[in-house]
């Protein structure tokens, strides 16, 4: 094969154009957009250090300085648990570092088949089955079910996350989109179908953006009444809520009830991977046909255990939950005194309400620069425009001193940026 170019000029133009920037110019006017559109991201660089969460280490202009995070999804501190180190430490030195394969071919470990069984337990389902991430759990099982299940319809909550999203749209299925929690609008959707089609609701139990929490009870309802199956994502539940920290579904005595619980072990579990869990012939199924199971290596034996050793800790100890919920609470009554407005949510999370892409990027660099506190600025596509925000989750470990400073450090740049102090609609945190 001829490898010079001088005989070719039509691909030597390419080659030039490809070099010298064709392809460069469409990357960079689409990246421009979002500059001009205040929503061009930066990451902030830090450096967690074992023993000193919530605090890290940024890096600013090119210097290490200590800052707080007030934004991390290590929900409950399980990332640097001694028990979650040891596990992996240990599956390293047995095991070595990758997992040599896809789970079809040589990669079938241990650590993966005992944390799978451990997940069954605590969803009290008869199997599970572990991902990558909770983003290709979601959306390999959404694509297969679609693809499984004869003339398909799957009724999904607007609010629902991209990973769903992505998998439905792949499953090529029939879809309807349901109004944010809105018990009436999925009925009137269930009740044009005839019974014995095959309909799949999917919604979420915690949704990460607003806190608020799916009508879960109520959606089981429908779907027996409409012969439907439920397919519940957990994410930002597992861990957090519930007497073994199985999530909303446990804490509502409805964990039975759900046909599919998917879950991350990236956030409050404080590793990484994701999992469904369910009946034996779905986790069957989900397994041979999934293209995003099935295609790719197995997680690492040291992640395996680790989240293990998580889960096991997290169903047996309610400490991290109920010290976390307590700070919550705290800053919602501290907020609420401030009149610094926040979405009401029932959850964890509490989303500081900003409403432009710009200023909420210039409150949040404020922050960072004369508090050392760092929240990420949230804005479009991860929320809709107009509704750009700061979204505050705490841990065990943000006491009550830390949470007044930080109070006392968004009024200072809330009133330096002129933003509207409001009264908020959280009467029950107020007093
Ligand atoms: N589902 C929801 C609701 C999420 O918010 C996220 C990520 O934030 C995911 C799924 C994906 O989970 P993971 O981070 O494990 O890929």
């Amino acid at each position: 094969m001829r490898s010079d170019l001088s005989s070719r000029p039509h691909l030597q133009k390419v080659h030039a154009q490809n070099n010298g920037t064709i392809y460069d110019d469409h990357m960079m006017s689409s990246t421009n957009e979002l500059i001009a559109e205040g929503r061009y991201r930066h990451f902030q660089e830090h450096n967690r250090q074992v023993g000193h969460f919530p605090y890290s280490e940024a890096i600013i202009h090119g210097e290490p300085k200590e800052i707080s995070i007030w934004c991390s999804n290590d929900y409950l501190g399980m990332g640097q648990h001694p028990n979650v180190r040891k596990a992996m430490k240990e599956a390293i030195d047995l095991h070595g570092a990758g997992s040599g394969g896809t789970r079809n071919i040589s990669g079938n470990h241990g650590d993966i088949i005992a944390l799978e069984h451990e997940l069954s337990i605590l969803h009290e389902k008869p199997k599970a089955l572990v991902f990558g991430c909770g983003y290709l759990a979601n959306q390999a099982t959404l694509s297969t079910l679609g693809r499984l299940l004869p003339d398909c319809l799957i009724l999904s909550d607007d609010q629902n996350h991209a990973s769903m999203i992505q998998g439905i749209s792949a499953s090529k299925s029939e879809k309807k989109i349901f109004k944010h929690n809105d018990i009436d609008h999925l009925e009137d959707l269930l009740k044009e179908q005839p019974k014995s089609r095959c309909k799949v609701i999917a919604f979420e139990s915690v949704y990460s953006m607003d806190g608020d929490i799916g009508p879960i009870a109520k959606i089981i309802e429908l779907a027996k009444r409409y012969n439907a199956m439920t397919y519940l994502d957990e994410v930002h539940a597992v861990g957090m809520y519930g007497p073994t920290g199985a999530g909303v579904a446990e804490r509502e005595g409805l964990n039975n009830e759900i046909d599919i619980i998917q879950g991350t072990l990236a956030k409050a579990y404080g590793v990484v991977g994701g999992y469904i869990a369910s009946s034996s012939a779905l986790i069957d199924a989900i397994r041979s046909h999934a293209s995003g199971f099935i295609f790719t290596s197995t997680m690492p034996p040291s992640i395996a255990a680790g989240a293990r050793a998580s889960i096991a800790h997290l169903r047996q100890s309610s400490y991290e939950r109920e010290a976390m919920h307590s700070a919550v609470a705290y800053l919602k009554k501290r907020l609420t005194l401030a009149r610094i407005p926040f979405l009401p949510s029932e959850s964890h999370i509490t989303p500081i309400m900003i409403a432009d892409p710009r200023l909420c990027k210039a409150v949040a660099d404020e922050l960072l620069s004369n508090f050392d506190i760092y929240v990420q600025p949230i804005n479009y596509p991860t929320v809709a425009k107009g509704t750009e925000r700061l979204r505050v989750t705490l841990s065990p470990n943000h006491t009550p001193v830390m949470i007044d400073k930080f109070v006392e450090a968004l009024h200072t740049v809330w009133t330096k940026f002129q933003l509207p102090f409001e009264r908020n609609n959280c009467k029950d945190q107020a007093g």
